[in-house]
């Protein structure tokens, strides 16, 4: 759309690159998109740990006449915290007042768009807002199927151009298609088909309301333990993180947690914050459907023991130093730092 609607405008479309604006919290697929077709991606850091969310102003300043579309999350994946889409549709709205081509925005609701609709649907986030043309979600997070399962969906049916969809005859009928490969399995449909219809927006909304309080059970638990700074509390969505306070005497670290855990049976990742937050390591627990509080309850006790564990074993504080060749992402602490 952008490119029609630039060439419309006597705009150069081969002088650059078109671009896309996104926060650092941003999930792989966006890097993803941004390469397979050549946009450039428009990463702008998140300010800090009591800001982890897309700067509706910053995000208006980066816009120019090759931006496509700016992409706010309502569930960034490392922390589950939502961008103020609010605020940026505002200041969207005065950027295109004057703008020669206007910026479109896009939600990545990957988590919240099957969870926000049930549990709280008076947050604004949606179609409800003016500038907001297209959204996608999972089905395989919150609209509770198995995973590959993902939906996009357009403001008006004028926002997906006709040339994207193809119509072939040979199927005995004419049959638009719109996705890159063509062949693909309609067994996730009918599971998603099946829950919505099985369960309805009651049976969705009671689901969900059970995993925030599971979620909330356990941020209540990490809080008692008294050394975790809380991020998110899983009150927005059941995506609980949180990080050790600082304690000068305390010689190990949330990998060191992760680790000891695993010998209980627990897989529960500690993994740095991206760009400009990098030196910040956090932990999360997704709560999903099939989780109870009797589960959590156990992890709570086996959070305790391990924490005893550390705390009488691991005395002597490594010195760690970050270099050039500092592996940053979800990797093991023993290769995230050179000596
Ligand atoms: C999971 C996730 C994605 C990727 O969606 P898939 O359905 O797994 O392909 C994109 N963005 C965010 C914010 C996510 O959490």
């Amino acid at each position: 759309r952008w490119r029609k609607r630039a060439q419309a405008l006597g705009i150069d479309i081969n002088a650059k690159k078109p671009n896309l604006i996104v926060s650092s919290g941003f999930q792989v697929v966006w890097e993803k998109f941004c390469v397979y077709w050549d946009v450039e991606l428009r990463e702008l850091p998140m300010k800090s740990l009591e800001e982890l969310y897309l700067d509706p102003k910053a995000a208006v300043a980066a816009c120019d006449e090759y931006t496509i579309g700016i992409v706010p999350i309502m569930g960034i994946t490392y922390t589950g915290t939502f961008d103020d889409i609010v605020a940026l549709d505002k200041a969207v709205e005065e950027y295109n007042k004057t703008a020669k081509i206007s910026v479109p925005i896009h939600v990545d609701a990957a988590s919240g768009g099957l969870y926000l609709p049930f549990v709280n649907p008076e947050l604004v986030w949606d179609f409800r807002l003016k500038n907001v043309i297209s959204i996608s979600t999972s089905g395989h997070k919150f609209g509770l199927v198995y995973p590959g399962l993902g939906w996009v969906m357009w403001r008006d049916k004028q926002y997906l151009p006709e040339e994207l969809l193809f119509k072939v005859a040979y199927l005995g009928a004419f049959e638009p298609t719109f996705q890159i490969n063509f062949s693909r399995p309609g067994s996730q449909i009918w599971a998603q088909y099946y829950n919505f219809v099985r369960w309805g927006r009651e049976g969705y909304k009671a689901v969900h309301e059970k995993s925030r309080d599971v979620g909330l059970f356990l941020t209540k638990g990490l809080e008692k333990l008294e050394i975790f700074k809380i991020l998110n509390s899983g009150e927005n969505i059941p995506i609980v993180c949180w990080m050790l306070k600082a304690d000068e005497k305390r010689a190990w670290t949330e990998y060191d947690l992760a680790d000891r855990l695993r010998y209980y049976g627990w897989q529960l990742p500690a993994y740095p914050l991206p760009k400009n937050l990098e030196d910040v390591s956090i932990m999360r627990v997704v709560v999903r459907a099939d989780q109870s509080m009797e589960q959590i309850s156990l992890l709570l006790k086996d959070m305790k023991d391990s924490i005893d564990y550390l705390n009488e074993h691991v005395t002597v504080k490594k010195d760690v130093q970050k270099t050039e060749d500092t592996v940053v992402g979800y990797s093991h602490n023993e290769k995230r730092y050179k000596k």
